[in-house]
């Protein structure tokens, strides 16, 4: 820890999401201030992981202030850690993340609490809380709401500004000006940078001009499907299911891409494109999330909150017993239900109920881990394994992922291709080596000259 001594300089540690995608969180250090970028939890089951998410590598009361990018857990999960451990300073987030966060950071203690009290006590590491709803209040107490566009002085010569990143409600592009004798250095910190042509939050902001890049590099290497194949697909499906009688499962993470998946659904059946059917979002999370979607119409793209606000068209469940009777309601329909992966949450009830049924369709929305229920659904076989049941899968599986809330490689030269003649240095951050090399490589070829992919505790200096 270097906690004691002053910077000279100005530099950038990548503490987190280097060279991987979850627990992003990056330490700025001016002469005069620390400022965190992100503090997010690492995800996985490993005893590593809960390692670090546990142990902080510098001393949170050391710290003046954190510059929160966007509410995915594995950006904002970590803060009611921070806060127990010593944390007293402000948390600068947009509006939207500060009400968005509140609902998530609830939830991560809630769940940590129901694994704690599951899991045996073999080992008291693995099994003790990072944090309870005591420290979420406090955290959400320190939170200081600044407004895209505005300009906010959050320590001694750092200043901030908060651009739309298009990537979920209220995430934000970060661009800090930091004094240094007499002269300004400016840092931009993308978070999770959006689509240019997913037409529901805002546009991604240009980046500003700046000295040093970090950008995420999530699908470097990759180019998504468009909106318009993806939706041609996904309502070939649901017609055919529809017509035949059948259920329409979707597995969805409850922030974000169940979001994204129920608004085109929607607007398909209002424009007369698909045939109406009752649309069900099957998640407390999710009920909770859209309320906070309805608060803040001027993150949504044009046209996407009359989508949201048609009357009874969408049903939002929270009860578990409503849940319950889904799974044997009779007649189509649409059922978003939380679990990803169908890993855990509510769609594991339904898929069991309703897999065996060759009327009904399963679409995956989301990436599937290997090794998910999701991903062994995909694979060839009659049979799959759902909880403890062996089911037959009659149903149709498609996989449509490809709603993907990321910037692809395209998005992303996109957004980096202006900066090519001022020579920021870039920094890759947020993504497997294997996305972060393809787009560093392509960067290199358009001319940036300083592109590097850091390793954890890698530091990169300014000044
Ligand atoms: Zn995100």
């Amino acid at each position: 820890m270097n906690q004691t001594r002053s910077a000279t300089g100005i530099s950038v540690t990548f503490h987190g999401a280097a060279q991987t995608v979850t627990g992003s969180m990056h330490l700025l250090e001016t002469p005069d201030a620390r400022i965190l970028l992100d503090c997010g939890l690492m995800l996985g089951q490993r005893e590593e992981v809960h390692r670090r998410n546990s142990q902080f590598p510098f001393a949170p009361s050391w710290i003046d202030a954190v510059l929160l990018s966007h509410a995915h857990i594995d950006h904002c999960g970590n803060l009611p850690n921070l806060v127990r451990q010593g944390f007293t300073g402000p948390i600068y987030c947009t509006p939207a993340t500060r009400d968005l966060m509140g609902i998530m950071l609830t939830d991560s203690a809630k769940i940590q609490a129901e694994e704690a009290a599951l899991a045996p006590r073999v080992d008291e590491c693995s099994t003790a809380l990072l944090y309870t709803g005591k420290e979420v209040e406090q955290t959400l107490r320190q939170c200081v709401s600044v407004p895209y566009g505005m300009s906010q002085d959050v320590a001694e010569g750092v200043r901030v500004q908060f651009h739309d990143a298009g990537h979920l409600l209220g995430s934000a592009i970060i661009a800090v000006a930091c004094n240094f004798h007499g002269a300004t250095r400016t840092i931009t910190f993308t978070g999770d940078l959006g689509r240019d042509n997913l037409h529901f939050l805002g546009k991604p902001a240009p980046l500003p001009p700046s000295d040093m890049v970090i950008c995420e590099s999530t699908y470097g290497g990759r180019l998504h499907q468009t909106p318009a194949a993806l939706m041609k697909r996904l309502h070939e499906v649901v017609k055919q299911t529809i017509e035949r009688g059948g259920k329409v499962l979707i597995p969805a993470f409850s922030l974000g891409r169940a979001q994204i998946v129920v608004h085109y659904l929607r607007e398909a059946m209002q424009q007369g494109r698909l045939p109406l059917a009752p649309v069900f979002v099957d998640s407390p999370l999710a009920t909770r999330i859209a309320q906070v979607y309805r608060r803040h119409p001027g993150c949504l793209a044009a046209g996407v909150l009359d989508t949201m606000n048609d009357g009874e068209a969408v049903r939002y469940v929270s009860d578990f017993q409503e849940s319950r009777d889904l799974s044997f309601r009779k007649g189509p329909c649409i059922l978003v239900a939380s679990g990803g992966m169908c890993e855990a949450g509510r769609i594991l009830h339904h898929l069991e109920k309703n897999i065996d049924d060759p009327r009904n369709s399963v679409v995956l929305v989301s990436y599937q881990a290997p090794g998910s229920l999701g991903h062994r659904m995909l694979e060839r076989g009659p049979r799959v394994r759902v909880r403890r049941k062996m089911c037959n899968k009659w149903a149709d599986i498609i996989d449509l992922n490809g709603f993907s809330g990321h910037a692809d490689q395209q998005d992303l030269m996109r957004a980096l291709r202006p900066l090519a003649a001022s020579q920021p240095r870039v920094r890759l951050v947020h993504g497997d080596l294997s996305q972060a090399w393809v787009l560093a490589a392509v960067l290199r070829g358009e001319g940036f000259e300083d592109v590097a992919i850091p390793q954890r505790e890698d530091s990169a200096s300014l000044a």
